[in-house]
């Protein structure tokens, strides 16, 4: 008993162990409390250790300070935090969706960590709106009468619904009763908005007369149509154009709601995609049309709700206006984003979600064949080719317009694909991958140039380490 007491004796204090250089380090930047609990956890194991009759732990130090820093860096892992994309899926919902361009990014810090004119009128030196500051720049960008920014495009529809039809009927073709994602379903944001949904035509056909037979000068509130953002009906179908569904709300005088969901600014038909342009909707001239500031469009999580005023001002005096009301960094961002459009070809180069559906074979196979050099030269022990991938747009985008791209695949004889791509999502750094027959496919469509040496960073760091 005496023999244990002593070797019990020889494990560090805490104290002492909180006076090693290597801890000192942290104690500008790591709360004191994260720091004790560490050591103590790492000492509590080697007590119990030794308790069990192993005091190999005593002899090697610097395993014990190893320990301890790495709980310390585990604790300090944010919640949210940064990843490399290498999915080939632009949008990624689960990852974000846009990803913002450096000079958005740079508009939020500005404005996070100091006073703004959020709500002030410089020249006045009055109050101002919030809403004031982005509508300037998104009228200059589309030519739209009016805007109001909301959280995002189901807040969007769901104040546009409330403010313009309320306890009247809304008519939407059946073949447009989307869902995106989870909750947001058309049919349930309308009763939740108190609109009535009047549905009309089938699922693969809707005609005019459809819309017109539908009409009832007592009980019609708007005709609305959606559109199908993540899912198309192929075959034997018709639907009806935006600019029939406006004149006909022009004959009836009945408002014409347009859900365009994706918000792209910037024709993307020469790169094979064939969605919608928030201009194409425009020159159907609809009432009011809706869409998000984090798909297409390449900014923050937000609704945009564009239009004709008298419109607009019933919704900016709604009660849900403040419910639905963003915050200065969005703001910040969205105003940052918008004004990178007055130069289409520089927004299509500067606003990574257009970058990355538009980058060319040549930049994707100079980045795959960079990225292969150099995790060869830190990696010989897998094998690696460059091989052709379809990528996606995503975030309920272009669902049929897949994009070609490129992927190191690596494989290794004696460790598992999926081993490595659990392993990935635990570094420092994490990297998401996609597996395909016990091939770690590192798709790099979405990884910087300047993420490639990250990227190699986390593929050294689960080298060795088992998790
Ligand atoms: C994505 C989408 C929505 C929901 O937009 P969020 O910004 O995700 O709230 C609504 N309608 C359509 C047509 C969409 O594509």
């Amino acid at each position: 008993m005496d023999h244990m007491q002593n070797i019990l004796r020889r494990i560090p204090k805490i104290d002492e162990v909180l006076q090693e250089q290597r801890l000192v380090l942290f104690y500008g930047t790591t709360p004191r409390s994260v720091i004790v609990e560490s050591v103590r956890e790492a000492i509590d194991r080697l007590r119990k250790e030794i308790l069990a009759g192993n005091t190999e732990g005593l002899e090697d130090e610097d395993a014990l300070m190893d320990e301890i820093v790495s709980a310390i860096l585990e604790k300090k892992k944010r919640v949210l935090r940064r990843v490399i994309n290498a999915t080939g899926v632009v949008l990624h919902t689960n990852l974000g969706r846009a990803e913002l361009s450096r000079e958005a990014a740079q508009a939020v810090m500005d404005i996070a960590d100091n006073y703004s004119t959020l709500e002030y009128d410089l020249r006045k030196g009055a109050r101002g709106s919030r809403q004031d500051i982005v509508e300037s720049i998104v009228k200059k960008v589309t030519g739209a009468e009016a805007c109001m920014i909301v959280n995002n495009n189901a807040a969007a529809t769901m104040i546009v619904l409330a403010a313009l039809a309320r306890g009247k009927e809304v008519v939407v073709s059946r073949g447009e009763l989307v869902e995106i994602g989870g909750s947001f379903r058309i049919p349930e944001v309308m009763e939740q908005s108190g609109a009535i949904l009047r549905e009309v035509g089938a699922t693969n056909k809707t005609k005019i007369g459809d819309y017109e037979r539908a009409y009832n000068e007592e009980t019609t509130a708007a005709f609305m149509k959606v559109h199908t953002s993540n899912y198309r009906i192929v075959g034997f179908t018709e639907d009806v154009a935006l600019s029939d569904m406006t004149a006909l709300g022009r004959e009836k005088n009945v408002p014409v709601i347009y859900d365009m969901g994706n918000g792209l600014l910037a024709d993307l038909s020469r790169y094979g995609i064939n969605e919608p342009t928030v201009f194409d909707a425009l020159k159907a001239d609809p009432d009011v049309i809706l869409f998000s500031g984090d798909k297409l469009l390449g900014g923050p999580q937000g609704g945009i709700i564009i239009g004709k005023k008298k419109y607009i001002d019933l919704m900016k005096k709604h009660p849900l206006a403040r419910a639905f009301r963003v915050d200065k960094m969005t703001l910040a961002a969205m105003e940052a984003t918008f004004y990178q459009y007055l130069d289409m070809e520089k927004a299509l180069r500067e606003i990574p979600t257009l970058a990355m559906i538009t980058a060319s074979e040549d930049v994707l196979r100079a980045r795959a064949e960079r990225l292969t050099e150099m995790l060869l030269a830190e990696l010989p022990q897998y094998s690696y080719e460059i091989v052709p991938v379809l990528d996606q747009v995503g975030g309920g985008s272009a669902p049929v317009n897949y994009l070609n791209g490129l992927a190191v695949s690596m494989f290794r004889e004696d460790v598992a694909a999926e081993k490595t791509e659990r392993k990935l999502r635990r570094t420092q750094m994490p990297v998401i991958v996609r597996v395909n027959h016990d091939k770690v496919l590192v798709d790099v469509r979405c990884v910087r140039d300047d993420e490639l040496e990250l990227v190699v960073q986390s593929f050294k760091e689960i080298e060795g380490g088992e998790s």
